[in-house]
């Protein structure tokens, strides 16, 4: 690796690529015309560094190379001794990139920032840095245009904007420099390939910018609300009532109508929930370079927030009970994330996978308990099946389709036949009332018994 580093090095022609591994939270490299500034060489020496030195915690990739040829390095932070979380279940994945524009550099430093954190916090045994870690997967690309960061400019070297050059209705707004196609750009088009093989499920996706001080939430496009508008009012507002008053609006009316970009894409083409973090833009700070982190602090407590509640940030669908009574179908299911589905549907699978039966789409409300009754034909559910929630994490089209399992505990058969033949006896039919106080027991009626009674 030394000896890459030193030809990857030799090769730019820039400011001295000099930082000292002690200052915990220094920012790599010289300052350049007096502002804030990290070269690509010295921020690709110390992501190196950061994967020699903590292989349990990061894995360092390159998602692709830049026009001239610069590599597009992704850190990614994760407990890679563990494959699951301890519980098990698979872990929360976070995407975040820096950098689209070049002369953004607290933006880019944002990025770094929110690696450096998490590294930090592990090394240090800090508890919330840990359990982030062993729940979740970080996917950090710093700088995603280099090329245009070493000449301090916004464009990247086709003199292209970057961020109006994604594939989601690229072109359509009043823009300057979107390129001559959506993913014409070597960079865009290889972090759109990074973010479709390797982070499809992601729960979170922020792209760092500068300029106001402003969280930017979809649409670009629009004025309108996006359908998530829930989930990102909530976070908004729990943001804005005990972390920080940084504005978070919707980003057609927060900044100005703008289309192709990488978190109009990532919503309405991947379904994540995404955000533009515009750090301000007083990028030219006098004196120390070493306190980046208490310089960037209100912004990283923000980060901390969205990175650490990320399993909330889609639908998370709970079966309370299932109760088959009457040729009727009653389902109860709780929703413990903070985002709602609209095409929610329960299933009845035989033991060949199957789908016997399936309920009509429904909604599920964030944070809420929902009640649905369905007519069914009870002798659809007499094989030994297994129950299944079908749904979309979030209301967007986009939003990726989850398929999990119901605990056989919930579901409750109350037998017909029983109730004829109880009929006059009360008003309750015993075993019904049993098994709903038990709340855990399963009665599936043998195929057999229902043929000899029903014939
Ligand atoms: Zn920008």
């Amino acid at each position: 690796m030394g000896l890459v580093l030193c030809m990857l090095l030799a090769c730019i022609p820039t400011a001295s690529a000099q930082f000292d591994p002690e200052r915990l939270y220094a920012w790599p490299g010289d300052p350049i015309d007096g502002h804030v500034h990290m070269t690509w060489a010295a921020m690709t020496m110390e992501v190196n560094e950061w994967a020699d030195d903590h292989p349990e915690i990061v894995d360092l990739v390159s998602a692709g190379e830049s026009e001239l040829g610069r590599a597009l390095w992704v850190v990614r932070l994760s407990d890679w001794s563990m494959d699951t979380k301890p519980n098990g279940s698979s872990k929360e994945i976070v995407y975040i990139d820096g950098g689209h524009h070049g002369n953004e550099y607290l933006g880019t430093a944002l990025a770094w920032l929110s690696a450096k954190w998490y590294i930090n916090g592990w090394n240090e045994g800090n508890e919330e840095a840990v359990r982030v870690l062993q729940n979740s997967e970080l996917h950090i690309l710093i700088m995603l245009n280099p090329d245009g960061n070493d000449i301090d400019t916004r464009w990247n070297i086709n003199q292209v904007d970057l961020n109006r050059n994604y594939d989601h209705y690229w072109n359509t707004c009043p823009t300057t420099q979107p390129g001559s196609a959506a993913f014409s750009e070597a960079e865009t088009a290889a972090n759109a390939a990074y973010i479709n093989e390797h982070v499809t499920d992601a729960d979170l996706y922020v792209t760092m910018h500068t300029g106001v001080w402003i969280i930017l939430y979809p649409w670009g496009k629009w004025p309108e609300q996006p359908p998530d508008w829930e989930l990102f009012w909530t976070i908004r507002d729990t943001v804005n009532d005990g972390i920080s008053d940084i504005p978070i609006q919707n980003a057609n009316q927060g900044l100005y109508p703008n289309c192709g970009t990488s978190r109009d894409y990532g919503y309405g083409h991947m379904g994540f929930p995404t955000f533009t973090f515009e750090t301000d833009d007083e990028q030219f700070i006098p004196g120390s370079f070493e306190n980046l982190n208490e310089r960037l602090e209100e912004e990283m407590d923000v980060m901390r927030y969205l990175i650490g509640n990320v399993w909330y940030w889609r639908a998370r669908l709970d079966v309370q009970s299932i109760t088959v009574a009457d040729e009727m179908l009653t389902l109860n299911v709780a929703n413990h994330g903070l985002a709602s589905t609209a095409n929610a549907s329960l299933e009845y699978r035989s033991p060949a996978g199957d789908i016997l039966w399936a309920s009509p789409y429904f909604t599920a409300n964030a944070s809420n308990a929902t009640e649905l009754s369905f007519a069914v034909d009870d002798d659809v559910f007499d094989e030994d099946g297994t129950w299944n929630m079908n749904y979309q994490k979030r209301v967007i089209n986009a939003a990726t389709w989850v398929n999990e399992s119901v605990n056989s505990s919930v579901v409750v058969f109350v037998d017909d036949e029983d109730d004829r033949f109880l009929t006059g006896v009360g008003l309750f039919n015993p075993v019904a009332v049993m098994l709903g106080l038990l709340g855990v027991s399963v009665l599936i009626r043998p195929k057999e018994q229902d043929i000899g009674k029903e014939s």
